[in-house]
């Protein structure tokens, strides 16, 4: 394979860091420039950084000056990673995309532009056809390719098999989310601390919309969004990493039983497989048949953090079908999830 040369925009914050622990031994992708805030440019990135992760910061980025997000600075990259603030991606990453750097990212500026493919590879990767719908340089050569939220991570990607097969007509989701994703500081430990805060801004609106797009189908060049009415209760517990939901569905073609679905979860297969992609894991979505997992301490972090866990399938008592998923937020919920789309794009030669 041939090496390509990737910067990460906002590389000082938590999913900043989370890029540079998972790239560190890429084998495709090397880390060649870092972006982040005026705060940080100019220091060399062990300076700019208040490093988080649990393993020692890579000796390969300590010494690495860290640059303004202008595309200016990043001539001679492949494409970028962005883990950049919501309140400043809009404007970075149209600039990057409009000087011809592909921008793969996590913020949610751009996850509704219906040009935009909102992509998890194993659920609805022919969506990165809309790369060809996209106008932001003449020859495009700049484009724009964005992950889901983190709880609609977990969220579509269990959907998927149920929307396949039954077809899901409503859902109602609580979600349990880790403090990680608020980035860091996030929230203040006197507000967390043996505490849940039932409201998170922003973020219901994004569990109900994002899944309907990634959900829809695409035919020639326009994608028809999935059409359902969901739910979504958003709560922040405290657990460090990994967003739990319970969630809810009526579908419309009624299962047999909760076994007859257990064995759809069990017997699913990842349309990307056969790609062999180097972040890809075994098993996308992993059914748990004992009733007390997903935990998020025991198994956000199965399968590299890449795997979204299910478990505690039962007939509802209110709808059809009542479910656990989980999944980690910063890793297949962001930097993960973002570096597996980077993965498929090579594959399918739009890198
Ligand atoms: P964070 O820890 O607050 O980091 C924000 C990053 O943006 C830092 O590198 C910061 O640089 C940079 N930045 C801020 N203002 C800037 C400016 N004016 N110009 C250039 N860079 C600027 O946030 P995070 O948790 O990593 O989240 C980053 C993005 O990913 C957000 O859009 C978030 O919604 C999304 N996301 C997060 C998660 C999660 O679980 N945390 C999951 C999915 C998606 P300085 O250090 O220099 O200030």
């Amino acid at each position: 394979m041939p090496e390509y040369n990737v910067g990460i925009l906002g590389a000082t914050g938590a999913v900043g860091q989370k890029f540079i622990r998972l790239l560190q031994d890429h084998p495709w992708f090397k880390i060649s420039a870092l972006g982040a805030s005026s705060r940080s440019a100019g220091k060399p990135y062990a300076e700019a950084a208040n490093w988080i992760e649990s393993v020692e910061m890579p000796a390969s980025v300590a010494d690495i000056v860290v640059l303004e997000c202008d595309p200016g600075h990043f001539s001679d990259i492949d494409f970028v990673f962005s883990g950049l603030d919501s309140s400043v991606a809009g404007d970075v990453e149209l600039a990057f995309a409009k000087a011809g750097i592909p921008v793969i990212s996590n913020a949610k500026n751009f996850r509704t532009d219906p040009t935009v493919p909102l992509l998890i590879p194993e659920v609805n990767p022919d969506h990165i056809k809309l790369i060809d719908t996209q106008t932001f340089t003449s020859d495009r050569s700049g484009w724009i390719v964005t992950n889901p939220n983190c709880v609609a991570v977990p969220l579509t990607t269990s959907l998927k098999p149920l929307h396949d097969h039954y077809g899901v007509k409503s859902a109602i989701i609580t979600s349990m989310q880790a403090i990680s994703g608020a980035g860091y500081p996030g929230v203040p430990s006197l507000d967390i601390m043996g505490n849940v805060i039932p409201h998170i801004s922003g973020e219901e609106s994004k569990i109900v919309a994002e899944p309907l797009k990634m959900l829809g189908t695409l035919s020639d060049g326009k994608l028809t969004h999935a059409s359902f009415p969901v739910q979504a209760t958003a709560t922040r517990v405290p657990v460090i990493n990994g967003h739990l939901l319970s969630v809810t569905v009526e579908l419309k073609k009624k299962p047999a039983s909760e076994e007859d679905v257990i064995e759809r979860y069990k017997s699913w297969e990842s349309p990307i497989k056969d790609l062999v992609l180097p972040s890809a894991p075994d098993y996308p979505i992993y059914y748990h048949d004992n009733p007390f997992y997903p935990q998020p301490r025991l198994h956000a972090d199965s399968e590299d953090g890449m795997r979204t866990s299910v478990g505690k399938m039962r007939k509802s008592n209110v709808l059809d079908l009542s479910y656990i998923a989980m999944a980690h937020n910063t890793v297949r919920g962001a930097a993960g999830g973002a570096i597996l789309n980077a993965e498929l794009l090579v594959r399918k030669e739009y890198l």
